[in-house]
């Protein structure tokens, strides 16, 4: 009998390109995709650690589907990527039925572990670091048919006082240039024109001699490759040849995300982030008068241990200053390993940090729609990505600068098209407007 396999993906963009891998890996070892968890025999979910809530909803979820294991329709059942690294033994306790827990540097594991399972009914259990996978010999098994992502570093060195990355992911370590070109190749050789490149820290990306500038002068090389976008910036590593480098190459998006985490430079210490917030506001000054079309989004941490008013005030101060696009906002909680749950008391209260999150939340809002008004009256290059969630006769893109636009489709419009559309109103983080011909 052909065992098909289904994977449901929790967490970043870095997690839906791990899955891609394990779609690979899989399909590859002779086991087929299934177009549902229930049609499936092996089922994986793979997981991000970074929040506690994260880590209860995959719990839940296996949960919801544990009558499919037990009436034997589902053979396999695994849990893969920083979960089962960050807090292996709560998932044995809590989804006892579990076949096999795989850590991110073990998926090309899989494939026996899958046979051992099927074999012995017993849990098989891989979360070694090794510190150097880069999975580099394989293509992902990608079924997006415009747009793309590609990561181009694993793990991570920096060590912020509150992430659980480091602990998770491992080491910082780059995929060759070859490799990635190799990749980029191949996806645009499919029909894809857009490529993310991901990284922890993609600014830190080295190998032999090329920065991560060089690297995207080399992948904007690759023809048929019309747009190229990277996720996410570390502010201390943007360098002065990056900034040129998206200012001269058309190819590459004029949108930056550059998370500042905190305005008070007490607090920033604190998390260990390697910049102050001068030095912060100075890169945006310098990145805007460099690329002044540049489109800014950042994410904030509210009520780390020891904010105060004044901490959190500066928060606010920079959110004004830096005038970002939009902002991914967080109210703190402890994670186990982290430096921050070992030396620093959780000690703002619980209100105090629901208050400071819905004021950021509010401040975001109002920045935001200023920031992206400013696009009204102008005719953008939109990459159709999907038919409108809210009417069907509207399509839903983006422009470079990465903001969302709805337009009237005229019928001949289909996602992965690239048509211009004068902008005529803004609303929350959307832009609306009529296409041009
Ligand atoms: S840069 Fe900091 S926040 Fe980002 S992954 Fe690395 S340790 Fe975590």
């Amino acid at each position: 009998m052909e065992l098909r396999f289904f994977i449901e993906t929790f967490g970043c963009q870095m997690n839906v390109y791990d899955s891609e891998l394990v779609a690979s890996i899989l399909s590859q070892a002779g086991y087929s995709k299934a177009g549902s968890m229930r049609e499936a025999e092996i089922v994986f979910l793979n997981t991000c650690a970074i929040r506690e809530k994260a880590v209860e909803r995959v719990i839940h979820k296996f949960q919801q589907y544990a009558h499919l294991k037990k009436k034997g329709k589902m053979k396999v059942a695994g849990i893969l990527g920083c979960i089962p690294q960050h807090s292996p033994d709560r998932l044995k306790k809590e989804l006892p039925f579990i076949d096999i827990l795989a850590g991110p540097d073990s998926y090309d594991k899989l494939p026996e572990m899958i046979k051992a399972s099927l074999k012995d009914k017993k849990l098989h259990e891989d979360i070694e670091l090794t510190h150097s996978q880069n999975y580099d010999e394989i293509l992902p098994f990608s079924e997006n048919k415009f747009s793309t992502f590609i990561t181009i570093t694993r793990g991570c060195n920096n060590f912020c006082s509150y992430c659980v990355v480091p602990y998770v992911r491992g080491r910082e370590r780059s995929r060759s240039v070859e490799q990635i070109l190799n990749e980029v190749k191949h996806a645009v050789g499919k029909g894809i024109s857009e490529v993310t490149l991901l990284g922890q820290n993609v600014n830190s990306y080295s190998w032999e001699g090329v920065s991560f500038a060089k690297l995207l002068n080399k992948v904007s090389e690759v023809e048929g490759l019309k747009r190229l976008r990277f996720a996410t910036s570390h502010p201390k590593d943007i360098s002065d040849e990056l900034i040129q480098m998206i200012a001269e190459n058309p190819k590459i998006c004029n949108h930056l995300h550059l998370p500042f985490q905190s305005g008070s430079n007490e607090v920033l210490k604190r998390m260990n982030r390697g910049y102050t917030i001068e030095e912060y506001l100075k890169k945006i000054e310098k990145i805007r008068n460099v690329v002044p079309e540049m489109a800014l989004t950042t994410d904030i941490i509210v009520g780390f241990p020891g904010e105060t008013d004044e901490d959190f005030l500066q928060t606010l101060d920079v959110m004004k200053k830096a005038k970002f696009d939009n902002a991914f906002m967080f109210i703190y909680s402890e994670r186990e390993l982290t430096y921050a749950k070992k030396h620093f008391k959780d000690d703002v209260p619980k209100k105090v940090k629901n208050e400071r999150h819905n004021a950021v939340v509010e401040l975001n809002r109002s920045v935001g729609l200023e920031q992206i008004s400013r696009d009204k009256g102008k005719t953008k290059e939109i990459l159709v990505e999907t038919v409108s969630k809210k009417r069907k006769s509207e399509m839903m893109g983006r422009t470079e600068q990465n903001r969302m636009v709805i337009f009237e489709n005229n019928g001949t419009i289909k996602p992965g098209d690239y048509v211009q559309v004068k902008i005529g109103r803004a609303d929350g983080v959307t832009l609306f407007g009529e296409i041009k011909f």
